[in-house]
């Protein structure tokens, strides 16, 4: 099943992908990997290869990258053999442009929009920290790692997103509604829009999610 999870940033797109992963490889036998473009640029940085000296200060500063260089990267990506069943795309398309792109090399069979209201993405993201090694993610109100700035998962550093600074969030969310809040017409009307409200904890969400996907719970 390919999918697309869509909303603004804090909505919780990481974290669901990850569990939606899970319920899809179980459900379907075959590997459908989480590909988050964000993470593949904070990847090419922490690298310092060509592509991450290229985007750092667009990523910093919470504008998007170009459209060609996404495009291309996301193309490569899904490329691979291990995407060839599905896969679960976080954080792209972000524009009209590259969400035309994808429907020429592949189109995906649903789309989950993820509501959650400006307020609860200033409180998310101001207390969203990240693991420098494995990038899971933790929150410093309702989920602290163990031990402070350590991940319990990897034992990696875990740090404060650059983006996630207040200045950067507010730019963050203006791109959002610009650039990527069109999305949802887009896709909707091409039938392809499932709405998710995300304000409730992560199970719950999983659990609506995976039932509005006839996926077995
Ligand atoms: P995210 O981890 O999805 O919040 O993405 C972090 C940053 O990476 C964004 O603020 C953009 O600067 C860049 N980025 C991620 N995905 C895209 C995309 N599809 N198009 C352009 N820029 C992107």
């Amino acid at each position: 099943m390919k999918l697309i999870f869509l909303g603004p940033p804090g909505a919780g797109k990481g974290t669901l992908a990850v569990r939606a992963v899970g319920i899809l490889e179980t459900a379907r036998g075959a590997p459908h990997p989480h590909i988050s473009t964000g993470a593949i640029f904070r990847a090419a940085i922490a690298a310092q290869s060509p592509l991450g000296l290229k985007v750092k200060a667009i990523l910093d500063s919470g504008r998007l990258v170009d459209d060609q260089t996404t495009v291309d990267l996301v193309r490569e990506r899904l490329g691979r053999e291990d995407a060839r069943e599905g896969y679960i795309l976080d954080g792209f398309p972000r524009t009209i442009p590259q969400a035309e792109a994808l429907a020429g090399f592949s189109p995906v069979d649903r789309v989950l929009n993820f509501d959650i209201p400006d307020e609860s993405v200033l409180e998310r993201l101001g207390g969203r920290r990240v693991c420098r090694a494995c990038g899971h993610n933790f929150h410093m109100i309702f989920d602290r790692p163990k031990r402070e700035g350590v991940c319990d998962h990897c034992g990696g550093e875990v740090y404060t997103r650059d983006d996630d600074r207040p200045e950067a969030v507010l730019k963050r969310l203006e791109v959002y509604r610009a650039q990527t809040a069109p999305l949802i017409d887009f896709y909707r009307v091409k039938g392809l829009l499932i709405d998710v409200d995300a304000r409730p904890g992560v199970e719950q969400v999983v659990e609506n999610f995976t039932k509005a996907l006839g996926l077995p719970g």
